[in-house]
């Protein structure tokens, strides 16, 4: 007859009792130890914010970096061809004035030549021609220049009084002998009094011969100004997209460590506090992706555990375990509604002559069986069946004491009924002894159980196979 062991009482639900005093083993010691390295949930909040900072940075890693790199690609790239364009569109407009002026210049009748240090074009002075070159300094924004040789003979370039900048040589001898030898020249890198300038040489014929140049320039300076805008777009619309990119990341990042943390949550309770009673988060499931099925097989994990936890192998009825969880559920709702349950321990008699005679296996046999019977009448009854001890075993109806010992009855004649057959096809009939006990508000559990057990042990003594109440 199994006795209530001091250490059992409910408030100690979850942890399996120590059948004996003797020393544990090494390897009892060592789960124990383990258990007691389990830190609490307050304990590990460091740990796991630590962690979930972790996936966050790494998610943040794999996408944000690339979006930085291609975030200033693009800016570089796109300003590179933007200026490339640009220093191109410059060129030909530059090209076009300077070919303008020298057809300008080229209609006057006579050739070029200098006389007491100004151009001529047969009789006339093309100092009268100022006002063009000005003009198209006005239209375009560039600087004109004309040259006789490689002297600076009429320009719209003034020095810091004001005065044209007159008299001044080419220092790039290419460009000279590249436009004496009738081409175009276009320059990026022709500085004039220490200021870099976007030129363009056109060669100033007299009939055949080359006897000057046009050039036409604009400062890289104002010429930069005039892009800045354009430039000032790409940051701003790159800047604009990465914001945009690590907003949506982060939002998402969340949501995707949200519901791994809810899963993870789940596993921890579940395996290193075995209470199994709670259930995943909804949230878990909200988008059919590889986190919900990632949270379908934890739950359907730990639905598995949660069974293995509380059911007896060989019966498949509840185990120790899962039958105080049970009564200590009974006896709450009870107790809160002022109602009965009552309590049934049954044990086979004489068993242990089934394994003498017959074999453990077939012990085994007897114990499923009879399991079975007790399980149908206990479900019937809105009740449950647990395995209590090796051949005793516990029931539990929402019930009171004479209704519980009529379903008792007509349980104990089914097991007579039933029949097990030996190795040698001999019918082997068991019977059982029962002993009831009912709360009626008062008592707590192990008070109950206690009496179900006496009520057993009298059973047992009055000569077995009997109902003691
Ligand atoms: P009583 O009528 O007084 O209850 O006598 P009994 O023989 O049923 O009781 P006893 O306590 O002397 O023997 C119970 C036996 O049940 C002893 C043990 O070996 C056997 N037993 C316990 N668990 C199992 C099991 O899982 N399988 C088998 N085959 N036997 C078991
Ligand atoms: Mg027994
Ligand atoms: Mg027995």
């Amino acid at each position: 007859m199994a006795e209530i062991n001091e250490t059992e009482k409910l408030n100690n639900e979850t942890e399996p009792v120590p059948e004996t005093s003797e020393e544990k083993t090494s390897e009892e010691k060592t789960s124990e130890e383990k258990t007691s390295e389990v830190k609490t949930p307050e304990e590990k909040t460091p740990v796991k914010k630590k962690r979930r900072k972790m996936l966050h940075i790494q998610i943040a890693l794999i996408t944000v970096i690339p979006i930085i790199i291609m975030g200033v690609l693009f800016v570089f790239i796109g300003m590179y061809s933007l200026h490339k364009n640009a220093v191109y569109e410059m060129f030909n407009c530059l090209k076009g004035n300077c070919i303008l002026i020298a057809d300008h210049f080229s209609s006057f009748k006579g050739g070029f030549h200098m006389d007491s240090g100004e151009l001529y074009c047969g009789d006339k002075p093309m100092g009268e021609e100022y006002y063009y070159l000005e003009n198209i300094k006005k239209a375009y924004g560039s600087e004109i220049s004309i040259f006789f040789g490689n002297n600076r003979v009429m320009t719209t370039l003034t020095d810091e009084t004001g005065d044209p900048l007159l008299g001044t040589m080419l220092a790039d001898s290419r460009i000279v002998s590249n436009v004496f030898r009738g081409n175009i020249y276009s320059t990026e890198k022709n500085t004039i009094r220490g200021e870099r300038y976007l030129c363009v040489y056109v060669p100033l014929y007299n009939k055949d011969q080359v006897v000057g140049m046009v050039g036409s320039a604009i400062s890289l300076k104002s010429f930069y100004r005039a892009n800045l805008d354009m430039n000032i777009v790409i940051v701003l619309l790159t800047l604009l997209t990465a914001v945009v990119t690590f907003i949506m990341i982060g939002v998402l990042s969340k949501k995707i460590v949200r519901r791994l943390t809810k899963i993870s949550d789940y596993m921890e309770e579940l395996v290193t506090y075995q209470t199994a009673d709670q259930d995943m988060d909804d949230s878990v499931f909200r988008r059919n992706d590889e986190i919900a099925e990632l949270g379908e097989h934890s739950l359907r994990a730990g639905q598995s555990i949660k069974m293995l936890m509380g059911t007896d192998p060989l019966t498949t009825l509840y185990n120790r375990r899962a039958a105080r969880q049970r009564l200590k559920e009974m006896w709450e709702v009870s107790h809160k509604d002022f109602t009965v349950f009552t309590i049934v321990i049954g044990d086979l008699d004489h068993f242990k002559k089934i394994n003498d005679e017959y074999g453990h296996d077939m012990g085994d046999t007897v114990l499923a069986g009879i399991s079975a019977i007790l399980k149908k009448h206990a479900v019937d009854n809105g009740g449950f069946a647990s395995r209590w001890g090796g051949e005793e075993f516990l029931l539990g109806f929402d019930l009171a004491r004479d209704e519980t010992c009529d379903i008792i009855k007509e349980l104990s004649k089914d097991i007579k009924r039933q029949a097990f057959f030996t190795k040698n096809h001999k019918a082997v009939h068991m019977s059982m002894t029962f002993g009831v006990a009912s709360f009626t508000g008062q008592e707590n559990i192990d008070a109950v159980i206690n009496q179900a057990d006496e009520n057993l042990y009298k059973g047992k003594n009055q000569g077995r196979d009997c109902i003691v109440s």
